[in-house]
This record gives C-alpha cells, sequence and structure tokens, in this order.
C-alpha cells in the first residue's frame, strides 16, 4: 500500500453508469406528500442522489461480478459458503460460521441463543434492529456508551467508547449473571458513525472476562472503525486496516453481520461464534428462519460477492476514499454553517436537527420534517434518526433520545464529489429559509420499526 497523493481520490474507475432522472420540485411536492413525509415510502424513481442508507447500495466491482458466475445454487455443501467461510475466518478470526439473508437475521439467531428472559443487554448505544432483537428476546437494553456520544458537539475521537464505570456499576448492581453478554458496536451508527478505539474495547474485554461475561461484536462497520483507530489512536498510523481489524474482532466471542454495509454487497449477512454450543445451536435455529446452514437464505452468488467484498473492504486505500468522501460532504457543510455531529463519521453526516430547527420540540418530529424539506429542495433523499426511530418502550413512552438527527448515508463506491457538492448546496439553501419550515404530526404508527412505514401530516 503506497499512498498516490494526499487526496482521498478514489482506487477505481468507472465501467458503467446507471441513468438518474432529474425531477421537478413539484413533482417532488407531491410525491412527498404522498409519501407521508416519510422518506422511507418514495418511489427510488423520484429520487435524484439516494443518501437513505448504505445498506446494500454499494456499487460492486468487477471482481465481485465475476465472482457472481462462480456462484454455486446447490441446496446443500455449496462451494461457494466455503469460500464465504473461509473468507470470514481468514479476516475476522472467528471459528465458527452461520450465513443469513442479512444482519438482522442473524441478530435473531443470537438474540434467541444467547438471551434469557429478564436479562440485561449493555450495549454502546441501540441499534434499531439490534434491541428489537434483544426485546422479543426477553432481553433489556441498557445504554453503556460515554455519554460524550450523546451530545453532537463534542469532538472526543471515539464516540464509540464504552464507559466502564457504567459497567461496573451494573455488574455489582444486578451481578453478572443477569447480563446476557455485552453488545458491542464497532463504527456505532445511531451516534453518527463513531469508532471505539482499541484501548477501550481491550479494558472492557478484561473487565468482562474477569465476571465471565461474553461480548458480541455488532461488526457491520468493523472496517471503517479500524481506518478511524489508524488516524487516531496512538501506536496504530503503521498498522493496516486488515490488522486492525483482525485484532478488535479477537476481543469479542461472537459477531452478527449485515455484509450489506462494509462488505459491499447488496444482500447478505452472517452470525459467527467461537463458542460452540453457541454455534451447534444456531445450526438448529438458521434451518427455521433463514435457509439450510451452507446458505442461510442466500444464493451461492451472493456468498461469493461477500466473501471479494470483504477482502476489498479491508484495503487501506478503498477506506482512505470512502471515508474521505464522507469527511469531503461534511466540512463542505460545516464551511456552509449546517450543525451536524462531530467529529464526522465514518458512512455519513448526521445534522442535527434540533439546532437547525429550534423553533420545533421533538414531538412535532423536527428530524422527520427536516428529511423532507431536504428532498423537496433538491431530490436528495435522507432519512430520520431521532424519536421516530428511537420508538417506544414496552410501557409505551417513547424513548426520546438526546440525539435528533437527519442522516445523510454515503453508499460506497456510488456518487462522485460533484455530487457530494450539489446536496451541500441544497443543505444550506435549506437552511437559509429554515424558519419557515413547519412541524410533522404522526398519523400512523406501526407496531414495530415504525421509522420505516410511518405516516405523517404537515402541522397547520
Ligand atoms: C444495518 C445494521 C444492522 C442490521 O442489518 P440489516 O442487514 O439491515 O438487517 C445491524 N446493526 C447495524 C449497526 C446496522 O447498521
Amino acid at each position: 500500500m503506497k499512498d498516490f497523493k494526499k487526496s482521498w481520490a478514489e482506487p477505481y474507475k468507472m465501467k458503467m453508469v446507471e441513468l438518474l432522472k432529474v425531477t421537478s420540485r413539484s413533482q417532488r411536492l407531491a410525491q412527498i406528500k404522498k409519501a407521508g413525509y416519510n422518506t422511507f415510502l418514495l418511489p427510488s424513481d423520484f429520487v435524484y442522489i439516494d443518501l437513505l442508507t448504505d445498506s446494500g447500495t454499494g456499487s460492486m466491482s468487477d471482481r465481485q461480478w465475476s465472482a457472481f458466475m462462480l456462484g454455486d445454487e446447490a441446496y446443500a455443501g455449496s462451494k461457494s459458503f466455503e469460500r464465504m467461510e473461509a473468507s470470514i475466518k481468514e479476516h475476522y478470526g472467528y471459528k465458527y460460521v452461520i450465513p443469513t439473508h442479512q444482519g438482522r437475521g442473524a441478530e435473531n439467531l443470537l438474540s434467541q441463543i444467547m438471551i434469557k428472559k429478564g436479562q440485561l443487554v449493555p450495549g454502546n448505544m441501540y441499534f434499531t434492529t439490534t434491541r428489537l432483537h434483544q426485546e422479543l428476546a426477553g432481553g433489556i437494553f441498557t445504554d453503556i456508551i460515554i455519554d460524550e456520544a450523546h451530545d453532537p458537539l463534542n469532538e472526543h475521537p471515539f464516540k464509540g467508547n464504552v464507559d466502564l464505570g457504567k459497567v461496573e456499576s451494573i455488574i455489582k448492581k444486578h451481578g453478572a449473571k443477569k447480563i446476557a453478554y455485552i453488545s458491542i458496536a464497532t463504527n456505532v451508527n445511531m451516534a453518527g458513525g463513531q469508532p471505539i478505539s482499541m484501548q477501550n474495547l481491550k479494558q472492557l474485554r478484561s473487565l468482562t472476562q474477569k465476571h465471565g461475561i461474553k461480548i458480541i461484536h455488532d461488526m457491520t462497520r468493523v472496517a471503517e472503525n479500524a481506518w478511524f483507530i489508524k488516524q487516531r489512536e496512538k501506536g496504530y498510523a503503521n498498522r493496516s486496516v486488515e490488522e486492525i481489524v483482525k485484532e478488535l474482532c479477537s476481543y469479542t466471542d461472537g459477531a452478527t453481520m449485515s455484509a450489506k454495509k462494509d462488505a459491499l454487497v447488496n444482500i447478505g449477512g452472517f452470525m459467527a461464534t467461537n463458542d460452540y454450543d453457541v454455534y451447534e445451536e444456531a445450526r438448529n435455529l438458521v434451518v427455521v428462519y433463514e435457509g439450510l446452514h451452507t446458505y442461510g437464505g442466500l444464493a451461492g452468488r451472493d456468498m461469493e460477492a461477500i466473501a471479494v467484498g470483504i477482502k476489498e473492504s479491508l484495503d487501506d486505500n478503498h477506506q482512505k476514499a470512502r471515508i474521505g468522501q464522507v469527511e469531503y460532504l461534511g466540512n463542505k457543510m460545516i464551511a456552509y454553517g449546517i450543525p451536524i455531529v462531530k467529529p464526522i463519521g465514518g458512512h455519513g453526516i448526521f445534522v442535527d436537527a434540533k439546532a437547525f430547527l429550534p423553533h420545533l420540540s421533538q414531538d412535532q418530529f423536527p428530524a422527520q420534517a427536516l428529511a423532507a424539506e431536504f428532498y423537496i429542495d433538491s431530490g436528495v433523499r435522507t432519512m430520520e434518526r431521532g424519536v421516530v426511530s428511537a420508538g417506544r418502550k414496552a410501557n409505551g413512552e417513547n424513548y426520546n433520545p438526546a440525539l435528533e438527527l437527519v442522516r445523510f448515508t454515503i453508499p460506497r463506491r456510488v456518487y462522485t464529489q460533484a455530487h457530494m457538492d450539489v446536496v451541500a448546496e441544497s443543505t444550506a439553501e435549506v437552511f437559509k429559509n429554515r424558519n419557515k419550515i413547519k412541524g410533522l404530526k404522526m398519523i400512523y404508527e406501526p407496531k414495530y420499526l415504525r421509522f420505516f412505514q410511518a405516516r405523517f401530516e404537515k402541522i397547520k
């Protein structure tokens, strides 16, 4: 790996392009109204630059597409599973692998196996599907992330860190037996794509080992976390992303992965564990929910693409360009005076809707309203990460998170610097007219993961 230049220019070129439709403001106004002011309900045909999510939206490489042709679609004992399993073992170091159709499939299996009713599941900030599976399995999520993570302006370099004091007091108060496991996400999504440091994870490891508590790794964005460790943590500047990822995984006992993010594929995931008993139980359960233990809801070609995608995700130059592009957009927004979560995270820019729309209270869904405004202005699709995403507690109360954010998620290897310019210009335009933006009222609320399908109306 040799640096070609200071710039983050992409280590690839384009071989095929996908044409986009440019829409008019009046078309977009009609579409967002029809979609109940929920960007998840917009038809993608009416979206110009799609920053809804980085999940399954990346571009595959020529190598991944050629691997597709090698897919072994045998129902049982697929060669493609062997290649995916080998890639996971080699790069992440876990002993046993169970394929699943995507991350939440793995979360379902793992939560059912490892959580007993009434047990606590401490985690470094919640993630929507992760916490829901923990709760459906009878677990109770408790937040153990450092307080800095809940403050959008705090520039702590490792806002994904665990507050070890919080873990100690949970153990002291409830006892180790009451804890199912500690759930650790790398590059914490809901905090704004913020990394955990190696030192913090190591310390957590020695604390939990003393009490016989396992650590389960949500490794959806582990390679992006590794890039930040390389940039920010003492002793890691000369280590490769590949080496750092392997070390991170080594301090955990098992993992769930959405391969749709880091691993550069459109669909796929897996559960991994070092514990034979957990593996055996997962092999039983996967057949019920996903498919046989050698395909888990995936086509052979998907597993081939994952095997290659994992390797590509660990290339230093890939991460430099990936995170470089996110930082480019973030710095542009900062220059326009847009309030965003700092430091700039790994997979997107998170606009602070509370600071952007101080005239709206949280029960008027400021982030939801703001995401709709960005779409109306330029056809850029973003999503809400605030009170709608946080959902309700078992007792029916809203979670009311401190962070009320609009997420601009950058798909991997998809958009250009010029697209980022258009996005930043649009946020500046909306910012100029922010005083006129009205809040929303929820008129339909689904029972689970409401942010996906909830509908809203403008408050008059
Ligand atoms: C996307 C995501 C998941 C869930 O994965 P899916 O593939 O969408 O089911 C879990 N955890 C994190 C941190 C994620 O970003």
